[in-house]
């Protein structure tokens, strides 16, 4: 790790504070032209008692605007103190997390995962463009049919065919011989260039791709193409679980990451979070954002600076071993649910190094499903799959009533 580490809360405190100083203060610091402002003092009062000792609703009651991306080129003085934890954050996940070398990614905290996913979509898009003098129609999408429906939303607003390539039933592997069909399908349909897409655990079933046979299927193919990894489940996950992983940096086909902290990490919403290779970016400079310093090169526009700082918080409060600790203590919890299911031969997929466990609808009735809140693969016809995340919350002990139920409804 060069740059992950525990931090106690007294470093935390005055680290926040002083980036909390070098970013404008409305109350001292006369400002005339920006339209933003503390948080309105007279439904949150900043002279609040409790304020003193939370750092992060200091920073919340502060209000700083992170517009734009702090990893290159010129951002907004205004906010300098805690871009710098923004760029430290993006910095420390794509090095120790990805695998990056040290100051080769950009990137940013995008609201979402969806948001993040369809960044990336729009950069090789654009990239196919002028790089390759790509028409409109001649870009692709693929990914699986497993993948999050946000690669949908963005073949939807970027005017992209979509290409789904099945996945085995019981191993949710991807299909192969599907994969050459579908490319077959593409060059017909007069796709060029592809945008593909590998997850990092699918939001139903936590499986990962390989994602080396999407890129000799697109070799095999002679498809110019772009990777990015959907990590917005699995991006605090699999890294910690699975060291051998080829879903990183390290691996020259991928060009870009989602994660979401707002997942597995237990962040306020709005926290999904941008990586990619340095270079990319710059394919959605907006430059009619002419009154930004720096211009705007996200999806965004205007967006919480504090989001930045909660995820800081919570990577530097667990350091690299109490986030190990934590991850295999919810894999135990996964993996001793599984084993209760194997004795009472109920059928279920489960990637080894996630904590998801989806099972066969046909195993569980729907009233026991629903009462213990488990999550059906669709909400209009008759479900084939119900999920259990094993979250924070989800301990051994709600586990087991849930086994009990089940167990006396087959009987
Ligand atoms: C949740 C999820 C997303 C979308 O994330 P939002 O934060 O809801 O926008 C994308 N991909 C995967 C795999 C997800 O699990």
């Amino acid at each position: 790790m060069k740059h992950w580490k525990k931090w106690s809360a007294e470093e935390q405190e005055q680290r926040i504070t002083a980036a909390l100083k070098d970013n404008i203060n409305y109350n001292h610091n006369i400002c005339l032209g920006i339209p933003a402002s503390r948080l309105d003092p007279t439904v949150f009062p900043d002279k609040a008692s409790f304020l003193k000792d939370a750092p992060l609703l200091r920073c919340y009651a502060q209000n700083p605007n992170h517009i734009g991306c702090h990893t290159l080129g010129e951002s907004e003085p205004f906010f300098k103190g805690t871009q710098e934890i923004e760029r430290e954050t993006i910095e420390l996940l794509s090095v120790d997390f990805f695998r990056a070398e040290e100051n080769s990614c950009d990137g940013y905290i995008a609201g979402g995962g969806t948001e993040a996913n369809i960044q990336a979509i729009w950069i090789y898009r654009n990239y196919f463009a002028r790089e390759h003098a790509a028409q409109p129609g001649q870009v692709g999408l693929l990914c699986s049919r497993d993948t999050h429906y946000s690669m949908a939303k963005a073949a939807n607003l970027l005017q992209l065919p979509l290409y789904e390539v099945q996945t085995h039933e019981n191993n949710r592997s991807l299909d192969n011989a599907d994969m050459d069909k579908q490319l077959i399908k593409a060059r017909k349909e007069g796709i060029r260039y592809m945008i593909v897409v590998a997850n990092m655990g699918t939001t139903m079933f936590g499986s990962v791709d390989d994602p080396s046979v999407y890129t000799e299927g697109l070799h095999r193919h002679r498809f110019p193409f772009r990777m990015h990894v959907d990590g917005a489940f699995g991006g605090f996950i699999y890294p910690t679980s699975e060291p051998e992983s080829t879903l990183t940096f390290a691996n020259a086909d991928v060009s870009s990451i989602t994660l979401d902290a707002h997942k597995m990490l237990q962040a306020p919403y709005g926290t999904g979070i941008f990586l990619a290779r340095k270079g990319l970016m710059q394919y959605v400079l907006t430059e009619e954002a002419t009154y930004v310093n720096g211009h705007d090169i996200t999806l965004s526009g205007s967006r919480s600076g504090t989001n930045a700082v909660a995820i800081w918080m919570i990577l530097v409060t667990y350091g690299p071993f109490g986030w190990l600790e934590k991850i295999n203590k919810l894999l135990y919890r996964t993996t001793w649910l599984c084993g209760e299911l194997d004795k009472m031969n109920v059928r279920y997929y489960r990637h080894a190094r996630m904590n998801i466990v989806t099972i066969d609808a046909n195993c569980i009735s729907p009233e026991i499903a629903t009462s213990f809140g488990l999550v059906p693969d669709t909400h209009g016809n008759t479900p084939a799959w119900y999920k259990i995340v094993v979250m924070d919350h989800v301990e051994l002990d709600h586990l087991q009533q849930f086994l009990k139920s089940s167990r006396t409804f087959n009987s």
